[in-house]
């Protein structure tokens, strides 16, 4: 029996901008670069962000207690 295939406890996957294996500091990005560029997406607005309206309610009760 032949054991020559070590696998690594963690799989690294591929960093969601350019494909290369991610880095454990720049989770899950390769780099910093990756990382911002990721997040200038999200500034820019490329990412559809639903937006919800919020209600305000305005629930006060003037009750005066002595
Ligand atoms: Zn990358």
């Amino acid at each position: 029996m032949t054991a020559d295939n070590v696998s690594p406890m963690r799989k690294t996957v591929p960093c969601p901008e350019c494909g290369q294996p991610s880095d454990r500091h720049c989770h899950p990005f390769c780099s910093e670069r990756c990382k911002n560029m990721d997040l200038g997406r999200w500034l820019n607005g490329s990412y559809a962000i639903p937006v919800s309206e919020i209600e305000e309610n305005l629930d006060q009760d003037d009750d005066d207690r002595g």
